[in-house]
């Protein structure tokens, strides 16, 4: 018995339900396909830079295991149907995407391959539970996190399976595109940089796994809010990419906390333990409440959830857009933010908030800008988890911070950067202010700036817009939103 093995966003030998279960069966044709539609979207993005990473590394661990990856472009469908039929499987292994779009896509596909009796087996690996299978009482999606939580904590979640050890060897041989073939590093080469940061795929995920459960998750409930801390736990890429399940991650966390409340390693209080190991999964399961929301409301990915929002008069200034870019609004906390972005392909929670309300309210520019910048930037570029951020920043979310709340960057700045120190790294221009004048350098006599060796055109000096005033613009534009 031969089964095909199709690899599409979970990326990982370890713990993948397909390649498990095909492996118990025979030998193991495994495969990456990527579809114009996907090269459209990823070549020459941060993710896209994340993939071909992954994919290398894949390649090399089925390789190892005796059943190299073969990579194809085109249209799953075809490509499917033609292997198959070179190989005479009957089956092919795989999991679900959640995308819009993908339910038809995939409902499709296991049609036609059906007509010609080749059947598709569907597994659902990307999440601890299947997402649109949690109901309210009234069996309808829930709308509001908390509520969803409690329900999702009366659930088991299954633990990760054994890794593989070996696999039969594959009976083809050769044909397979080259990683660069796949033409997913083309473009502008800023991702360049990526590497220094990170070391994308399974051995990656594993080892930042480790670190955290069983070191930096101490003090996550207080710290995961202070972009300088290093309290978070940098999986998001993995989890973006599947180089970890999140069942995995949600055993290791829970086994640490219990270890770490039994007095078993560091010392830390058995209360604090669990709180910071509990505010960790209560972060993975806003992953699995953006991933509800997603299969419900399909159409979040670029409209509002809230109707009311499609009235909502948004701005059209390019030239203000380009300066939240590239990290030159002159809010220094905004603007280290979108450095930190531009450098390393991630942002910090804190951050994305404050940088991503800024967007929208201050500059009052279309939250659908800033989510397709996140999508070119973020090396954890995620459809559910970036969408529902941003509505929720923008007020347009079912369970959303509400519009007329509107964050003062300075003061979110003292609060969660108190000492400037996340400043400092990304805006090295600031260094030499004091840390009480790093916040708000425009309020700052000009010649104490000069001393600091402010440029004189320096935006410190002069930010792109007024916080007064763009609040009192924001409050207005609401108004106006609210009487269409
Ligand atoms: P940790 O604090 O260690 O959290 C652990 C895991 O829980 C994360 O890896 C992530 O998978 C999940 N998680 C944490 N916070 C959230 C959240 N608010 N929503 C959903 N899942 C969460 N996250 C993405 O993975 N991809 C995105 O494209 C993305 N876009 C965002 C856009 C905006 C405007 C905002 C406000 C948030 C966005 N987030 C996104 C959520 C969050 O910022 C990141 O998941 C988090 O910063 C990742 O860092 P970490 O792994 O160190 O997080």
């Amino acid at each position: 018995n031969t089964v095909i093995v199709w690899f599409r966003q979970e990326l990982r030998v370890q713990d993948y339900d397909p390649l498990f279960w095909a492996a118990s069966l025979g030998r193991v044709v495994p495969v990456f396909i990527l579809s114009a539609e996907e090269h459209q979207r990823l070549s020459g993005t941060a993710s896209g830079w994340w993939l071909h990473e992954s994919l290398k590394e894949l390649s090399a661990a089925l390789g190892r295991l005796g059943a190299p990856l073969f990579l194809r472009q085109g249209e799953p469908g075809e490509v499917l149907e033609e292997l198959a039929a070179g190989i005479g499987a009957r089956e092919i292994y795989t999991s679900r995407s959640y995308e819009p779009d993908s339910q038809r896509m995939e409902d499709e596909l296991t049609q036609r391959l059906g007509a010609i009796q080749l059947e598709v087996v569907w597994f659902h690996n990307r999440l601890l539970f299947e997402p649109g299978t949690i109901v309210n009482g009234a069996g309808e999606p829930y709308r509001v996190f908390t509520a969803f939580h409690r329900r999702l904590a009366q659930e088991q979640v299954y633990p990760p399976l054994p890794p593989p050890t070996a696999l039969a060897p594959s009976p083809v041989q050769g044909d397979s595109l080259s990683l660069e073939e796949l033409g997913l590093l083309k473009g502008p080469n800023w991702y360049g940089k990526l590497a220094a940061h990170w070391q994308p795929g399974e051995q990656g995920a594993l080892r930042q796994l480790e670190e955290f459960a069983g070191e930096h998750v101490t003090g996550y409930a207080e710290g995961r809010d202070y972009p300088d801390s290093g309290c978070t736990s940098r999986l998001s890429p993995y989890l973006a990419w599947g180089n970890v399940s999140a069942r995995r991650v949600w055993h290791v966390l829970r086994e640490a906390g219990e270890a770490l409340s039994s007095g078993i390693g560091r010392s830390g209080g058995a209360d604090g333990c669990e709180a910071d190991t509990g505010a960790f999964l209560r972060q993975l399961v806003w992953r699995e409440f953006a991933y509800d929301q997603l299969v419900h409301f399909p159409h979040m990915v670029d409209s509002p959830m809230r109707k009311a929002y499609a009235a909502f008069p948004w701005a059209d200034d390019p030239q203000a857009l380009a300066r939240w870019k590239a990290g030159q609004t002159g809010y220094p906390l905004v603007d280290a933010g979108m450095r930190e972005l531009w450098e390393t392909g991630m942002m910090h929670n804190r951050v994305r908030m404050v940088a991503a309300s800024f967007l929208v309210k201050h500059l009052l520019l279309p939250w659908t800008e800033g989510a397709a910048w996140f999508r070119q930037t973020l090396v954890d570029a995620d459809t559910a988890n970036n969408a529902m951020g941003w509505q929720w920043v923008t007020g347009s979310g079912f369970d959303a911070a509400p519009y007329f709340r509107i964050f003062n960057p300075g003061a979110q700045s003292r609060r969660f950067d108190p000492e400037g120190s996340y400043i400092r790294r990304w805006v090295p221009e600031l260094r030499q202010l004091p840390d009480a004048l790093i916040h708000e350098p425009w309020k700052v006599a000009s010649g104490v700036l000069d001393q600091c060796g402010l440029a004189p055109d320096s935006p410190y000096r002069k930010p792109v817009v007024d916080h007064a005033f763009a609040r009192e613009r924001a409050l207005e534009a609401y108004r106006i939103m609210n009487t269409q």
